[in-house]
């Protein structure tokens, strides 16, 4: 930055765009899914298995195996019905992610760095891309397929994703890939949708999706978080078309008649043809990260609340789980799917009886 030579030009703004575009196109995470199966998008390798990081972090490797596990014992969801995601490729990746910020994560060293993992605690690198960086690519392919099958069916949920920290440049705070900013280039390109609105309700501030969507006028961002935490990027919260800044201790009361307030003036706002909802459970009470204090009732009604908005706008609706590591996690968003399937905000039954 700040160099003013005029050496070598670049690749054209066009040629950039058509290349973006010609990835875009050919890519296999746009699979079509049988009408059989429901919008619920969860592969058994997002578990990130390896012995030690959950005594380092305060972390819970497997919350998205354990959700769909509530979710299936309990009888709310056939297995069998769940949607398996493909990997992001390379090429998918470098739809928003330059060469050189893949190729630094082939270092455990940068990897260690963006998960915030103790430089004492780092792994060989081969185990870094298997069971780190596999199971993240993973989540990235669901979040991509999300707005695909939202698109048909009204609705979808990637029971992983949701890495709001991470922009087309840089990692951080956890999150590797940005793949809030790749599920909507694809949704750009592929579905013909122009109108895309962000609803960011884990406890940090999404600065990877706003430093992404910073001059995008397609992409509207209404972030509710705590103001006081992880990332204090205050360049990236100018751009936050409706910004919700909450104090640590925040109570549920306050939240939820503060999201009511925020959702109508959203409505008024912009007329979106996608909502991407983060859903963030780090907003849980006794979360050590999030520091706000919102009832297990609580998180399941505003998940509720921001369902109901999109289906009284008639907007498809992509939801991915985010931030929020504590093990009562799982069970809170298990809670919440069961709850939006008996409000009829979801439907995790129809299509049972058919054959095809
Ligand atoms: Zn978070």
């Amino acid at each position: 930055m700040g160099t003013s030579s005029s050496h070598s030009s670049p690749p054209s703004m066009e040629a950039a765009e058509e290349l973006r575009r010609n990835r875009i196109l050919s890519s296999k995470l746009y699979f079509n899914v049988a009408p059989s199966k429901v919008a619920v998008i969860y592969s058994p390798s997002y578990n990130i298995a390896f012995l030690g990081i959950e005594k380092l972090h305060p972390f819970d490797s497997s919350k998205w195996g354990r959700i769909c596990q509530f979710l299936t014992n309990e009888g709310v969801l056939d297995k069998n019905r769940i949607i398996e995601p493909l990997e992001a490729s390379k090429d998918d990746l470098l739809v928003v992610h330059p060469e050189l910020y893949l190729h630094r994560l082939k270092s455990s060293v940068n990897v260690s760095m963006i998960l915030e993992v103790p430089p004492v605690a780092m792994l060989p690198n081969c185990l870094v891309q298997q069971k780190v960086l596999h199971p993240f690519r993973m989540q990235v392919g669901g979040s991509i397929l999300a707005a695909k099958l939202a698109k048909e069916r009204g609705w979808a949920i990637n029971v992983g994703g949701g890495f709001h920290h991470c922009s087309a440049q840089k990692g951080g705070g956890f999150c590797v890939y940005a793949d809030i900013t790749l599920c909507i280039q694809y949704a750009f390109v592929r579905l013909n949708i122009s109108r895309v609105m962000i609803i960011d309700l884990d406890a940090h501030q999404g600065n990877g999706h706003e430093t992404d969507f910073s001059d995008d006028r397609r992409v509207y961002i209404m972030d509710m978080y705590n103001s006081q935490i992880y990332p204090l990027d205050y360049e990236a919260r100018r751009y936050i078309d409706q910004k919700i800044e909450l104090k640590s201790g925040t109570r549920t009361k306050e939240y939820l008649e503060g999201l009511d307030r925020e959702l109508e003036i959203a409505r008024n706002q912009f007329n979106p043809e996608l909502v991407v909802y983060n859903a963030g459970t780090d907003i849980l009470d006794g979360d050590p990260l999030g520091r706000l204090k919102i009832s297990s009732e609580g998180v399941v009604i505003r998940d509720e609340k921001v369902f109901r908005f999109a289906k009284e706008m008639n907007v498809p609706i992509v939801m991915l789980t985010s931030g929020g590591y504590m093990k009562s996690s799982a069970r809170v968003i298990a809670d919440s799917i069961t709850n939006l399937s008996k409000k009829n905000l979801i439907d995790l039954n129809s299509s049972t009886n058919n054959n095809l």
